[in-house]
């Protein structure tokens, strides 16, 4: 069954908030979905910081990552990274792209990050580390070109995620819930495979444990529970609905300013 369109986009909104609301997107960083309906598009908030994304903002794109109507309103530049991993894994119905605080100290260095907990596990086996200089020499950081975008997901492979050196990471999963639950706790994996490095020697999950344990973890009941609880979490405030500029009601705060 063909899940419908307003589902996801509901989800993705969801997402969107969740992820800032757990500290792993703040004003940067985008998650985006499959198009339910049709393959060859998916779904991704316009030019947005995550926590303040609406339906109304979600946008429809070919895999070149073209607009499939105009808008009227700047896209992220780095949308490339998404279109570029649909059309190359089919698997794959839901991107994000992060810059969380605890995954940067790997991304600089190039260090990997590893499961070092059991739900850490859902990160996957191996994380390879992208590094744009190697194709692309001096950048402006951004991945902003379909070679780019290629090159990032060609280094993705078959894994879960990549890191990005000096910049962040990029996770995809198999739903919209999936890819918060494997994003929100890269970043948890991250926190604690730092402390732990501090403390001494790590000792990561062996590969079967993390088949083992990411299966357990990847089951929808687990993933709706956590999911509920970070639903749970988010501030009663719907995100202020946009106007160019502006906002269509503005928040008191606001509207006591303009007034
Ligand atoms: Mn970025």
């Amino acid at each position: 069954m063909i899940e419908p369109t307003h589902d996801v986009a509901r989800d993705l909104v969801l997402a969107n908030r969740i992820l800032a609301n757990e500290g792993v997107l703040d004003g940067f960083g985008h998650v985006s979905a499959r198009c339910p309906a049709d393959d060859e598009r998916y779904l991704l908030s316009r030019s947005r910081s995550p926590q303040l994304v609406s339906e109304d903002d979600i946008c429809e794109f070919d895999l070149d990552s073209k607009p499939m109507r105009d808008f009227g309103k700047p896209y992220y530049v780095e949308r490339v990274i998404h279109g570029c991993a649909y059309r190359a894994r089919a698997d794959v119905r839901a991107v994000c792209h992060l810059h969380a605080t605890p995954v940067l100290p790997f991304a600089s260095a190039g260090l990997a990050i590893v499961p070092v907990m059991h739900v850490g596990a859902v990160i996957g086996q191996e994380i390879p580390i992208w590094d744009a200089r190697d194709e692309f020499g001096d950048t402006d950081m951004l991945v902003s070109t379909l070679d780019q975008g290629h090159s990032l997901a060609r280094a993705l492979g078959s894994h879960w995620t990549v890191l990005m050196r000096r910049h962040g990471a990029v996770v995809v999963g198999r739903s919209v819930r999936e890819v918060v639950f494997r994003a929100v706790h890269l970043k948890l994996n991250a926190e604690v495979q730092l402390q732990a490095q501090a403390l001494g020697t790590v000792s990561p999950l062996s590969d079967r444990e993390i088949e083992l344990s990411a299966e357990v973890n990847l089951k929808p009941s687990v993933q709706g529970r956590v999911w509920e609880y970070w639903v749970s979490r988010l501030p009663d405030t719907e995100p202020p609905r946009s106007r160019e500029h502006g906002l269509k009601t503005p928040p008191p705060a606001l509207a006591r300013t303009i007034a």
